[in-house]
């Protein structure tokens, strides 16, 4: 049997439908209604944080943000989902890479303010939790005072990772969720916004409906992002289990890394955080090995991807590059496994057993 590279949480149909029911009797289905409120509260409450606006993808999310805190040019990472940077160039915001830790994958601190001391007009950084570790969030912090820039992060892997007691959407100024349907916690699509000021927030939620105020004057040109009642619906339905999904993809995380670390190399983790299970990244040593471990996982029905690659200098090449070389390099030999909430230990040995012959007899 298949063992897929990921696969949807499945929403309990009487859960849900009881909720659906909820929405047919008030006659709200979409603007700010009723499970959105919910929704909203028990997100703010779950994940610890403050002014969390819901809307209807992580891509908007994104593209919210920067409108919210008038990005003009920003930094961002080769390494990452496509969206975290062709939000920013759809924008006409002024887009420049630069690289990653060798052993994190995330936005390199240091690098990047080399690049801020070669570009003065940047006014913000947008950073990727890339897979769910955290960035260097204290360095970033610095940073930002430092030179008086903003810091975004793209924290679309990161739902439910903390760093020691504090959730990691309490840095920066926002932090950005997808709610996709592949994601830990999802609404099929969706996401979340999290700003670190009130007023942000306030912008913002007028910016994505169309830019209408509390009282229904236009303020400004805005657009509609709003998440609807149904989607609501399935994200109060799945945040009932999101504690023992992401409990059991941090066990299944754990033992790949346990059966892995001595013949595979993996992202160094955050001191302080915990893991949410996201995603199951390795680095091969070579592209030959790469290739190897590929077909051996394909010969066995178990789906795995490039991901991510190519690094995105080599996408948008229209845009600055300040530096790109150990993005590029992992784009070539990063590959991640299978890792969902049905998955089981039994799957996982199998996979690690199956990496460890092919690599064992591979010289
Ligand atoms: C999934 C993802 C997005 C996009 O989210 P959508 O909800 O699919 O629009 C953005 N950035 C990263 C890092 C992602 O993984």
């Amino acid at each position: 049997m298949t063992i897929n590279l990921n696969q949807p949480i499945k929403p309990n149909l009487d859960k849900l439908t009881q909720y659906l029911a909820q929405v047919n009797e008030s006659g709200w289905y979409t603007n700010f209604g009723p499970l959105h409120q919910q929704l909203t509260k028990r997100l703010e409450v779950y994940l610890g944080v403050e002014n969390l606006l819901l809307v209807s993808n992580g891509t908007l999310a994104l593209q919210i943000a920067y409108k919210a805190l008038n990005v003009k040019s920003a930094l961002t990472t080769p390494f990452s989902f496509v969206a975290t940077a062709s939000s920013l160039i759809w924008q006409n915001i002024e887009t420049s890479f630069s690289d990653i830790d060798k052993q994190t994958y995330n936005l390199c601190p240091q690098k990047a303010q080399q690049a801020l001391d070669a570009n003065l007009d940047i006014d913000t950084i947008v950073a990727t939790h890339v897979y769910g570790n955290p960035c260097d969030v204290e360095k970033f912090d610095d940073l930002a005072g430092k030179n008086k820039i903003n810091i975004i992060y793209d924290a679309a892997h990161a739902f439910g990772v903390n760093i020691g007691d504090k959730s990691v959407l309490s840095f920066g100024d926002a932090s950005t969720l997808s709610f996709h349907a592949t994601k830990v916690f999802h609404t099929v699509e969706g996401g979340a916004i999290v700003f670190k000021h009130k007023a942000d927030f306030e912008r913002a939620k007028r910016l994505i409906n169309f830019g209408i105020d509390e009282k229904g004057n236009i303020t400004e040109a805005g657009i509609n992002a709003k998440l609807n009642e149904y989607q609501c619906a399935v994200g109060l339905t799945i945040l009932d289990d999101v504690e023992a999904i992401i409990e059991h993809r941090s066990n299944l995380f754990s033992a790949y890394r346990e059966g892995l670390k001595c013949i595979v190399e993996m992202p160094k983790w955050h001191d302080g955080a915990n893991f949410n299970g996201a995603y199951m990244p390795i680095n091969l040593k070579s592209i030959e090995e790469r290739v190897l471990v590929e077909s051996t996982l394909k010969n066995n029905e178990i789906q795995c991807r490039q991901y991510f690659s190519p690094s995105l200098d080599m996408v948008f090449k229209e845009q600055k590059v300040l530096s790109s070389n150990n993005s590029q390099e992992l784009s070539q030999t990063i590959l991640c496994l299978p890792l969902h909430f049905y998955m089981v230990i039994d799957d996982i040995d199998l996979i690690v057993k199956l990496i460890c012959e092919s690599l064992g007899s591979f010289k």
